[in-house]
């Protein structure tokens, strides 16, 4: 629910209105508009009745979100959020974020030499997968915690945030304490206690978007992380399923503008996992930059054909940094360039 208040509302008529509906059992959110201010009210709104808001002298408008989601609506904050990550903005104007790495940490000598490559490129962050979510049991589980001080090192030798997949809340302290930015993977985008456990760290979030999940679905987990008590959460778009073969997922490009209007919250585009194939890598990430993206998450490898993981669709380092020089002259023509960080 959204309450517009009137211009020459006083301040204390304000407070009072305020406790009375916090009494009632919502969250408040106060925003101080340029000409109206507005409280935007959170939890079970169902149980209030307008006409009784509407009777107080300083209510200019009661509206009622049809959405489900609250936190994470544009109509309750209508400010872009900005996510720092490292030190680094993601969102609003900011310059659009790259980062770069492999899709698993392979070694400490493997990540800290791609992670050199992903920095001369332009690449602003480093990812790399510690804890792998895969679909035989029989395949490679990643090198766990020793792969993520392989990322710490990496991240000490070039300054650059590191990124890694979270899959369990009982690694969450590990994660707390090394990683700049915690991604869920598409796997457990509905796992709802992990999801509540990540109000437990201020550390920013990655959530991607689900194997076959709506917008609407996608957007309700990352309420779940706002509603446990942590605003920084960063949207991933990676592919949705259909019944397309050519690629191994399909690229929803429209969850660009489509989460611009309905959240806050930044939106960055994995091209690799979207398409699996390297040679689509270019073309989708420059579409995803023109299409407003915050970012992209790209998998780079300097031997794809001896990747442990998903090599078929990692780029060499000299790919990525023609694509960075490429998605540059977009981005200074939508004013979100930065020579100094790659684009
Ligand atoms: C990954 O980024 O390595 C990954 C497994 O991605 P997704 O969860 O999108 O499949
Ligand atoms: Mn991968």
């Amino acid at each position: 629910m959204i309450i517009t208040l009137k211009k020459e509302a006083s301040q204390q008529a304000k407070e009072l209105l305020r406790q009375q509906l916090e009494k009632q059992g919502v969250r408040v959110n106060a925003i101080v508009g340029e000409n109206h201010d507005v409280f935007g009210l959170v939890g079970d709104t169902a149980k209030l009745d307008e006409r009784k808001i509407k009777a107080n002298d300083c209510v200019e408008e009661v509206t009622r979100i049809a959405a489900p989601y609250k936190l994470a609506n544009r109509l309750v904050h209508p400010e872009d959020t900005v996510v720092m990550v490292g030190g680094i903005p993601v969102g609003g104007q900011h310059p659009i974020v790259v980062i770069g790495g492999p899709c698993s940490v392979e070694g400490e000598e493997q990540v800290a030499e791609i992670a050199g490559k992903v920095k001369i490129a332009g690449g602003v962050m480093l990812r790399g997968g510690a804890y792998k979510p895969r679909t035989s049991p029989y395949a490679f589980q990643g090198m766990q915690t020793e792969g993520i001080l392989a990322m710490v090192k990496a991240r000490e030798k070039t300054g650059l945030p590191i990124v890694s997949e979270l899959m369990s809340v009982d690694k969450l302290d590990e994660f707390d304490r090394y990683v700049d930015l915690i991604q869920i993977g598409a796997r457990n985008m509905q796992n709802y206690d992990l999801l509540k456990a990540l109000g437990k760290t201020k550390k920013p979030i990655l959530l991607k978007r689900g194997l076959a999940n709506t917008m609407e679905e996608w957007i309700m987990s990352a309420e779940y992380i706002l509603a446990s008590g942590n605003p920084n959460v960063i949207l991933c778009e990676r592919g949705i399923r259909t019944f397309e073969k050519y690629t191994r997922n399909t690229l929803d490009l429209s969850a660009v503008p489509v989460i611009k209007e309905k959240t806050h919250l930044p939106i960055i585009i994995d091209p690799s996992h979207a398409t699996g194939d390297w040679s689509l890598v270019e073309s989708m990430s420059l579409a995803a930059i023109a299409a407003g993206a915050d970012g992209l998450i790209i998998e780079v490898h300097p031997h794809p054909e001896r990747a442990w993981s998903d090599g078929a669709q990692s780029l060499k380092p000299g790919k990525f940094a023609q694509l960075i020089e490429k998605g540059r002259a977009i981005a200074e023509v939508l004013g979100r360039g930065c020579a100094s960080c790659g684009f």
